[in-house]
């Protein structure tokens, strides 16, 4: 399976990172190795001195799918879960400032932690808008809704399998609001869709 990941998809996480609005759907790849699974521990890396969360609706794909249509899209997924992007921002920003990939600020193991659970989608009246948020030591630190979404579930889906076919099982992260900030050493996660906790994470 593969992890398909959203950049820039909320206008207020675009300013904070002075991102430009992108005129299509940006992607990147985490491999399965990042997966992070049952409420399991994070370690912190020795390799980066400012490692972030964003907090992310994911959409898992249930069936193979090549060059889905926008109208078909809500087809190939049935459940929506929670995840954290975790991301290497010193070596992303370094990255950038190069013109260089992104793979090792945002590739590495355990940087995609997920929920244990994933909820039917039909448990939304609308996949476009579901609050989700995230607290770190009991704080509030990031929420969002995804009808903030530049691109909705069903474009970024359709986008996505003109170049990249489908398997059952992979996971889409939808792209983070604005709000990103640090983990430490010591950090207990708890991110919620609605008012209900779906992934906790300690960082180590
Ligand atoms: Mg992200």
């Amino acid at each position: 399976m593969k992890i398909i990941c959203i950049a820039a998809n909320y206008r207020s996480h675009n300013e904070e990172m002075n991102f430009e609005r992108p005129a299509q759907p940006v992607f990147f790849i985490k491999p399965e190795t990042a997966l992070l699974r049952n409420n399991s521990d994070f370690y912190y890396p020795d390799f980066s001195k400012q490692i972030e969360f964003e907090t992310e609706i994911v959409v898992k794909i249930c069936k193979m799918g090549k060059c889905v249509s926008p109208k078909f899209a809500h087809r190939y997924y049935e459940e929506i879960g929670i995840g954290l992007d975790i991301t290497a921002r010193d070596i992303q920003n370094d990255a950038r400032a190069k013109g260089l990939p992104w793979f090792l600020s945002k590739g590495f193991d355990s940087s995609a932690p997920i929920s244990p659970v994933f909820v039917p989608k039909q448990r939304f009246e609308s996949v476009q808008d579901i609050d989700f948020s995230l607290k770190i030591n009991g704080n509030v630190v990031q929420s969002g809704n995804t009808r903030d979404m530049l691109f909705s579930i069903d474009e970024i889906v359709s986008y996505v399998s003109q170049f990249v076919t489908y398997k059952t099982g992979d996971l889409i992260f939808t792209g983070t609001p604005k709000g990103v900030g640090p983990l430490k050493i010591g950090d207990f996660c708890e991110a919620f869709i609605g008012q209900e906790k779906l992934l906790e994470m300690r960082v180590k």
